[in-house]
């Protein structure tokens, strides 16, 4: 993928909103999306605390509804990055975990790790607010120990997003685990 982006770097002379001592530095980045669109990612950087942020601008947009599938066989895979729009439908089916459309800014931009942090938190506290003698409890525990082992890279799943208006992205580390299915019109 490296030698798909271009990497330009920016020095901005603003302070550090965490530490109030550092420089933040900008790293833009423009990405070739494997259907040809382009997106550019911004990463602000702290030079002396461990402040960072992100953010992702989508260039262009070619807004073909479809479905994104990603397959996640091994760690490399966690840092493929994905961009779901408040149309996209996020879900896990190994897992049994989905983001709804929806304005969830958490899942807008991040990496496969990102997402499985979140739900790994979602799925944590819905488990810490079961009765101890609910029969789901068992169920739950078996979906946060394959959570774990999909977070080290130990778990082999499928990320979809199902995106009816378009603008969603999954850039994966490896294009070959990376498919798109455009939607027919008597699917929408
Ligand atoms: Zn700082």
């Amino acid at each position: 993928m490296s030698e798909r982006s271009k990497n330009e770097e920016v020095n901005y002379s603003f302070k550090c909103p965490s530490c109030d001592k550092g420089k933040i530095k900008i790293l833009k980045t423009i990405y070739d999306v494997p259907d040809g669109d382009k997106m550019l990612l911004i990463k602000f950087e702290c030079n002396i605390c461990n402040f960072s942020n992100n953010d992702v601008i989508p260039l262009t947009t070619n807004n073909t509804p479809g479905i994104m599938t990603l397959r996640v066989t091994n760690e490399n895979d966690l840092k493929s990055k994905i961009y779901r729009s408040p149309v996209g439908k996020l879900e896990i089916p190994e897992l049994e975990v989905f983001v709804v459309p929806g304005p969830s800014a958490d899942f807008y931009y991040t990496n496969v790790e990102g997402i499985l942090f979140r739900f790994e938190n979602a799925v944590s506290i819905y488990r810490k607010n079961l009765e101890k003698e609910d029969n789901e409890i068992e169920k739950i525990d078996k979906i946060l120990h394959d959570l774990h082992k999909a977070m080290k890279g130990e778990f082999k799943f499928t990320l979809i997003i199902t995106d009816t208006g378009g603008g969603s992205y999954i850039i994966p580390e490896e294009e070959s685990k990376y498919s798109f299915q455009k939607f027919e019109h008597k699917e929408m």
